[in-house]
């Protein structure tokens, strides 16, 4: 339901990643404007691990922050986490909200050591990724510390990133720096950064499959299937007739068959010829009935179509390959008809042409009434009073 168009869903709203979008402008704001009198409180608190927008640099993980959150800020920080992809690289691996660099399970965050510059593990190793001694720590960085505070800090330091600092720290080009504050290609806090792009990430992550197309097997003609998922949404029919077409088009009609197999339903044979059993496809094109209906449209729809009749696809999914002028007509008599065919099942008779031409009359009726301050309902207007025979 929640991808989009193109892909057989229907653009649904999801309300987690909006909540998401809703926190992420909270920080866009925040990062604006620290300063500002309604960000007082979190900046109080996020200033013990070096402010909100150090935090998010680092390779943090909320539950073992020596902060105490609300959860708001909690949820702030999850979102964070779920939008922005922290890639790994070990030489600069930041010392402080190291999810891998903890004392007492907490991670670390010392402000005189901040302020001192020193940000990341390589910052306590020498140009060959050898650990400082204590005395050339403090006279690098001119800084006072004990010896034991220091040693509890190189410690908690795990061994294999050591190693791999060292490893890499061997190669001369190496730029240490922190992430940019990036969603994909753009700059957080981006004008171009808004709510769509933010809401359409989180959605990502949300849905794994919201890029990929429905698993129905329509066909493998891209340009036909965009059509088929796209075009009949912005045609001016009514919603009940468009969601007839979108759960034919996404093999979901109820037709008897169809809850037999889902729901293991005992059914009926279909309710037109009582013989054969009800698939959506059968209900739709192949019964008897419903086949002598699609005659007498043929026959009603002169418009030279090159086939002798209409085939299942066409009328089912799609009708494509005709002139721009008759396609949209032909398309919405085809979905008209399909609703014609969804009444009359459930109302327990058979599909009629002649009260199928009264409905497309008084269709037309309306298009005339709409057809008057909008272009392309004009023209479909003109095209249907045309093309029909009455
Ligand atoms: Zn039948």
């Amino acid at each position: 339901m929640v991808k989009d168009y193109k892909h057989g869903g229907l653009k649904a709203a999801d309300f987690e990643s909006m909540i998401g979008v809703l926190k992420m402008n909270w920080v866009k704001a925040y990062l604006t404007q620290p300063n500002s009198i309604w960000f007082h409180i979190p900046k109080c608190i996020f200033q013990n691990v070096g402010g909100l927008e150090f935090l998010l640099r680092c390779d943090f993980e909320i539950t073992k922050l020596p902060i105490k959150l609300s959860d708001f800020h909690k949820q702030i920080l999850l979102y964070w986490k779920m939008m922005f992809t922290h890639n790994f690289t070990p030489h600069s691996s930041t010392l402080w909200n190291n999810r891998t660099i903890l004392i007492n399970r907490k991670t670390l965050f010392k402000q005189e050591w901040y302020d001192k510059n020193i940000l990341y593990v390589k910052d306590l190793m020498d140009e060959n990724g050898s650990l400082l001694q204590f005395n050339s720590f403090v006279e690098k960085f001119n800084l006072r510390c004990s010896y034991k505070e220091f040693n509890q800090i190189s410690r908690a330091i795990p061994l294999p990133l050591k190693f791999m600092i060292k490893n890499v720290l061997t190669n001369p080009n190496v730029t240490v720096k922190l992430p940019d504050l990036k969603i994909g290609e753009l700059k957080f806090g981006e004008r171009k950064c808004n709510n769509k792009i933010l809401g359409s990430v989180f959605k990502e992550k949300l849905f794994y499959d919201i890029k990929k197309p429905t698993k129905i097997k329509i066909t493998d003609n891209q340009v036909t299937l965009t059509k088929t998922f796209c075009s009949y949404l912005k045609w001016p029919i009514s919603p009940k007739v468009k969601e007839i077409q979108f759960k034919l088009i996404n093999n979901i009609y109820p037709a008897a068959e169809t809850l037999r197999k889902r729901f293991n339903f005992e059914v009926n044979p279909c309710v037109f010829c009582m013989t054969e059993n009800e698939t959506i496809e059968h209900l739709f094109f192949s019964c008897s009935v419903t086949m002598g209906f699609w005659k007498d449209v043929y026959r009603w729809l002169k418009i030279g179509i090159n086939n002798s009749l209409f085939n299942k696809f066409q009328v089912i999914i799609y009708m494509d390959g005709l002139s721009k002028k008759v396609s949209k007509m032909v398309n919405i008599i085809f979905i008209m008809g399909k609703y014609h065919i969804h009444k009359n099942k459930w109302n327990n008779s058979k599909p009629n042409i002649n009260c199928f031409k009264n409905e497309i009359k008084n269709y037309i009726a309306s298009l005339k009434v709409l057809s008057e301050d909008n272009q392309s309902i004009s023209e479909l207007y003109e095209t249907m009073s045309e093309s029909l025979a009455p």
